[in-house]
């Protein structure tokens, strides 16, 4: 059966927070677009996680333009359960054109349009906005004996909770935040290691994500200036979030370094050590979802993302990435800085579809 065909100026690919922060601003210029999304309803990847995740930021801190997130009663860092129902009364609030079950598979140029391939339907468009995130592309760094490892391995992406780990020996691996709170909570029920890449870095005990988002704003307002900003990158990587701390109190928080191999009974160390191992969680990280513009050929730059000014595709300048980390904007894969970076994408795409136009008149 033929697609369905439709059209309009923009198109925005992707329903999580990073789209409907594009449609926000779209919507209030009165423009013409569309949001595709792939998931069968509202929240992004806030509809995936685990039981007990929690941002590591009050309400008042995470907020997209034109709707503070409401307070979430009894808990002040709020869960994924919530910001999923934000996201979904923020859709409806403000009469976001988001179409759910729709998974674009390709982006084809064709003159000065966009064609975007559904299954069901295509849409021909004068600009795209790719807002994809990176909940479905994992990253799992294969290391040597990858496939003698008896036991189970995992990715974020499919841990839930604890129990299904009590009285085993469980490796966590990586020095983020996700390793942090899922080691925190699995060191509850099971004997747990935790290797990481690098020292990890423990933010200071009084400072949560808010202080995180303020010195963001301080990075991108210096940038804007042209002036150098320490920023966060000095300040470290993992909020201790009560959980962390209680975590740290239990002794549990000690990381070393990352293991040389896999063996088929668990881990071993280049020094010679070993550990044996029922489970390896590995909370190593995503990687931009950006399969639907393969057809473009975009140019790669040497960091191995697409060649992008700000959020706009040097190959395709109608064409913007948003939120994917930041290279596409500071913090702009985070709640607050969503919204800095899909107003700037948009004034722009929107300025350079009135100058197409008034080129053609
Ligand atoms: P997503 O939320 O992933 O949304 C992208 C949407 O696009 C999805 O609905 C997806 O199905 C859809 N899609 C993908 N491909 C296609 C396609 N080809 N066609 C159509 N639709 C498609 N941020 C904070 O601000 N505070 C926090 O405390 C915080 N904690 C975090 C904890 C964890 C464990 C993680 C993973 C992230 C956390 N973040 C936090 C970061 C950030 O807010 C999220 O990563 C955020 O979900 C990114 O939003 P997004 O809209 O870019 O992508």
């Amino acid at each position: 059966r033929d697609a369905a065909r439709h059209s309009a100026d923009v198109v925005v690919i992707g329903g999580g927070q990073a789209g409907l922060a594009a449609g926000y601003f779209l919507r209030r210029a009165k423009a013409d677009f569309a949001i595709l999304d792939a998931q069968t309803g509202p929240g992004g990847a806030w509809r995936h996680g685990w039981e007990s995740l929690r941002l590591f930021s009050p309400a008042r801190y995470s907020p997209l333009p034109g709707w503070w997130m409401p307070e979430q009663a009894g808990e002040p860092f709020p869960t994924a359960g919530h910001v999923r129902g934000y996201l979904a009364d923020y859709e409806s609030r403000h009469d976001l054109p988001v179409h759910h079950n729709v998974a674009v598979e390709q982006v084809v140029a064709r003159g000065e349009q966009f064609e975007v391939r559904a299954p069901q339907q295509t849409w021909r468009a004068r600009a795209v906005i790719s807002a994809t995130g990176s909940w479905r592309c994992p990253h799992l760094p294969r290391y040597p004996g990858w496939d003698l490892f008896g036991g189970r391995q995992l990715h974020t992406v499919s841990y839930r909770g604890p129990a299904p780990f009590a009285g085993q020996r469980v490796v966590v691996v990586g020095g983020g935040n996700s390793a942090a709170q899922i080691l925190a909570e699995v060191s509850t029920v099971a004997d747990t290691t935790w290797a990481t890449a690098r020292p990890p870095r423990f933010l200071p005990d009084d400072v949560d994500g808010r202080v995180l988002f303020d010195l963001a704003t301080q990075r991108a307002l210096a940038a804007r200036h042209g002036e150098p900003s320490a920023g966060v990158a000095g300040l470290g990587d993992i909020v201790m979030v009560p959980p962390v701390l209680a975590a740290r109190g239990r002794g549990v928080l000690r990381a070393e370094p990352m293991f040389q191999r896999l063996t088929p009974e668990g881990i071993a160390w280049s020094d010679g050590r070993v550990q044996r191992a029922d489970a390896i969680i590995w909370c190593t990280g995503f990687r931009p979802d950006l399969r639907h513009l393969d057809t473009l050929q975009l140019s790669i730059a040497a960091t191995g993302v697409p060649r992008t000014e700000g959020t706009r595709s040097i190959d395709h300048p109608r064409l913007h990435l948003l939120s994917y980390g930041d290279w596409t904007g500071t913090a702009s894969a985070t709640l607050i800085g969503a919204g800095r970076t899909a107003k700037a994408a948009i004034t722009q795409v929107l300025s350079d579809l009135h100058t197409m136009t008034d080129a053609r008149s």
